[in-house]
This record gives C-alpha cells, sequence and structure tokens, in this order.
C-alpha cells in the first residue's frame, strides 16, 4: 500500500510561504505528478514529504498513519534525487544493494534481489562497474535500482530526468512509465517539465506560488484548464490568452475584442439552425479568451454569422520542421497560430482565423478562473470552484 494524505500542509521560510496549505489525497498506485515553475514549492512539498524538512503546520499520512514528525528513514519511502547521489566507490551491485545491506539481510538475498532489480533496470552487464564508468542514463537506472530494491510503498522522485540530454530524457521517461506499470508502486514526482508530466502522470497537481492551482488528469488539466495560469504554463507554444469583453447583444453572448468576434451562442456546423437559444441577464463583463495555436485555422470567409472570427496580420512564421509557427498581431495581442508546414503565410499578410467553439476557453480577467457556459441555459456563465 502507499495512499499518501497531506492535510493543510505548509512550510514557510520567514516570510516566504513555500508550501501554503496543500490538501491532497494521492490514492495508492497513482503516479501523481507535482508540476509548475521554478520557485512554486514543488521540491519544498516533496522535501516535507520525505522527512527531510519540517513543516510549519499541517500533517502528512501514509496508509492513515500520521508521519509528520516520523524520521525520514522511518517512512517507508525512497527517494530519488536529481543528482542521483550514488557512492562513486562502489560497484553498481553494491550501490543497488546498499539499502539491503544496510538493513544486515542475508548475503544470498541481497545478491538475488540485486540481480532481479538489474534484469528489471536492463543493468545485469554493467553490475561489475563504478559510477564513473556510466553514462548519465545509466546512473540514473542505478539510482532508481536502489530505491526499488528497498519496495517501498512509494517512490519520491526530485526531477529525475533533468540532467539527461533530450534523447535520453524521451527514452527515460517511456522506461518509467513501463516500470510504473509492472511495479504499480505509488509515485510523487516533481518536474518543471510539461511534456514529462503529460506523459508520465495518472493525475497532474499543479502549483503556482505555494498553492494547488489545479488537480486532473493530464487530459483533464490541458482540455480544461482551471485558470488563466494553467491555461498559459501548458502547451507548444502554450495557450493564446487575449483579453476581452463578454457582452450581452440582442440577447445573444459575444466575446469581443480588437479584431476578436466571437459568438458563444452558435452550436452546430456552421452554425445551422441559427442562433441556439437567447439569454438574458448576462453582465457584461472582462474576460481572457483562451485559444491553443493549434486549434486555430485558417478562413478565407466571412463565414456564416457567428462564426468565431480573429482578425489580424501575420508578423513571422517560425519553422519547426513538421509544422509551422505563425505570429499574428490581433488587436494589440500577438496570437500563435501552428498548423502543418507550409501554412503558406507570409509576414505582412492580413489573416482571418476561426476555431472550433469547444476550443475556445473563457477566463475571468479578474480572478483568472475558468468561466463554464453552456448554450441555451439562463446562467450561462458561472465562476469555476477552485481546486
Ligand atoms: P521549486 O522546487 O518549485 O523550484 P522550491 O520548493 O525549491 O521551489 O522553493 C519554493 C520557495 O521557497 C521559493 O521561493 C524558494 O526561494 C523558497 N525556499 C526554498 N528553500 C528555501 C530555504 N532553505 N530557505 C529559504 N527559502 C527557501
Amino acid at each position: 500500500m502507499g495512499r499518501i494524505e497531506l492535510d493543510g500542509l505548509t512550510r514557510k521560510y520567514g516570510d516566504v510561504v513555500a508550501v501554503d496549505g496543500i490538501d491532497l489525497d494521492i490514492a495508492d498506485g497513482e503516479f501523481l505528478v507535482l508540476l509548475g515553475p521554478s520557485g512554486c514549492g514543488k521540491s519544498t512539498l516533496l522535501r516535507l514529504i520525505a522527512g527531510l524538512i519540517p513543516p510549519t503546520g499541517g500533517r502528512v499520512l501514509l496508509d492513515g498513519e500520521d508521519i509528520t514528525h516520523a524520521a525520514p528513514a522511518r517512512r517507508d519511502l525512497a527517494m530519488v534525487f536529481q543528482s542521483y547521489a550514488l557512492y562513486p566507490h562502489l560497484t553498481v551491485a553494491r550501490n543497488i544493494g546498499f539499502p539491503l545491506r544496510a538493513a544486515r539481510l542475508p548475503r544470498a538475498q541481497v545478491r538475488r534481489r540485486v540481480a532481479e532489480v538489474a534484469d528489471l533496470l536492463e543493468l545485469g552487464a554493467l553490475l561489475d562497474r563504478r559510477p564513473r564508468e556510466l553514462s548519465g542514463g545509466q546512473r540514473q537506472r542505478v539510482a532508481v535500482g536502489r530505491a526499488i530494491i528497498r519496495d517501498p510503498r512509494a517512490f519520491l522522485m526530485d526531477e529525475p530526468l533533468s540532467n539527461l540530454d533530450a534523447r535520453l530524457r524521451q527514452s527515460t521517461r517511456a522506461q518509467f512509465r513501463t516500470l510504473h506499470e509492472r511495479l504499480g508502486t505509488t509515485v510523487l514526482y516533481v518536474t518543471h517539465d510539461q511534456v514529462e508530466a503529460l506523459s508520465l502522470a495518472t493525475r497532474i497537481a499543479m502549483l503556482d506560488n505555494g498553492r494547488l492551482e489545479q488537480v486532473g488528469t493530464p487530459t483533464e488539466i490541458f482540455d480544461q484548464p482551471a485558470s488563466v495560469f494553467v491555461a498559459g504554463f501548458l502547451g507548444s507554444p502554450p495557450m493564446n490568452l487575449l483579453p476581452a469583453r463578454l457582452e450581452n447583444l440582442d440577447g445573444r453572448v459575444r466575446v469581443r475584442a480588437d479584431g476578436v468576434e466571437v459568438d458563444l451562442l452558435l452550436d452546430g456546423p456552421d452554425g445551422a439552425g441559427g442562433p441556439g437559444g437567447t439569454i438574458e441577464g448576462v453582465e457584461a463583463r472582462n474576460v481572457v479568451l483562451g485559444v491553443r495555436p493549434e486549434h486555430l485555422r485558417l478562413t478565407d470567409r466571412p463565414g456564416p454569422a457567428g462564426t468565431p472570427l480573429l482578425r489580424g496580420v501575420v508578423r513571422a512564421v517560425e519553422n519547426l520542421g513538421a509544422e509551422e509557427v505563425a505570429q499574428c498581431a490581433v488587436g494589440g495581442e500577438v496570437l500563435q497560430f501552428r498548423g502543418a508546414r507550409p501554412l503558406g503565410l507570409a509576414p505582412g499578410q492580413p489573416v482571418q482565423l476561426t476555431s472550433a467553439r469547444d476550443h475556445l476557453h473563457l477566463f475571468d480577467r479578474e480572478s483568472g478562473r475558468r468561466l463554464v457556459w453552456r448554450a441555451r441555459q439562463d446562467q450561462p456563465v458561472s465562476s469555476a470552484p477552485r481546486a
């Protein structure tokens, strides 16, 4: 078992609140990724759970037992560091077997377990080498092996791939995923890399300023970001976020900005059937309109009434190999549009972009929280609750 519960977990450094009252329930067997920009409190949170630093408030429970003040060695959690922290003078076999020898297990048993773990991590041929005779990826696997051999209730991993080059990061990522599927052990994994988070996690916990912004599956976090912060963190390039105004015009709700005209209430292909649902009582308010670069497409027609339209001028086009990204000035903002190469666009060219309404996101400009709306309802817009 390896269920980890955090209850109001807090850590202050003087006036800095590094971790600010985090409540989180990590189920046994989850691969939970703590994601956020540098300085948001990820490492501090992991260290609090590992017991390397004490909290200034709140509790940590492991399978229901309060371990807030237990010594790290008594927590049955195995930590894997970015720096690998291997013993340079010991062979791979002795590095991996170290925790079992320290626990004074019989030699034959240690040997057998080391062989099993080395097999799992494809380190069998390297057992007699020392860390300096290994590549970065191999060292990382030894560090993981040393964690696995303890058969802990959970693995705590702090940016374990960040010292590897891009190609190795990708293959090691795939190995981590397979390993988690085979072992089924809870993993708590810290990274600032969205690709790692999206590809590895069963759930992502997004942190900003020591607080949880959103907790959800990678799909939920990517497709329904709970705030401007989450929306602008994920994606490559990240979501376009345009300040706009939500208006009720003749009973139809529209999002408007310089160069932007989006009627929210036309649904169905090309607005067939005319305006869907008129609504009353929607207050005009300041919003942020979000649309991902890959969800935009060129449209050369004015389109049927109500087609979401963004009009701008191409500023630059960047070649990404298979795709291109065009920077387009829309009103006073710059919007990124990504699509298969060639987009057929040149700087200075006027463009008209559109997007499926399902791919448009709205956020309240003041709170930054996601606004949910449904066509044909009296209350089309309400604020999503905070995570
Ligand atoms: P992350 O891992 O997301 O980059 P950290 O957990 O390392 O973030 O840091 C969170 C915040 O706490 C930052 O503002 C950082 O400066 C501060 N902090 C971390 N460790 C210490 C420390 N030992 N003393 C003072 N401030 C710290």
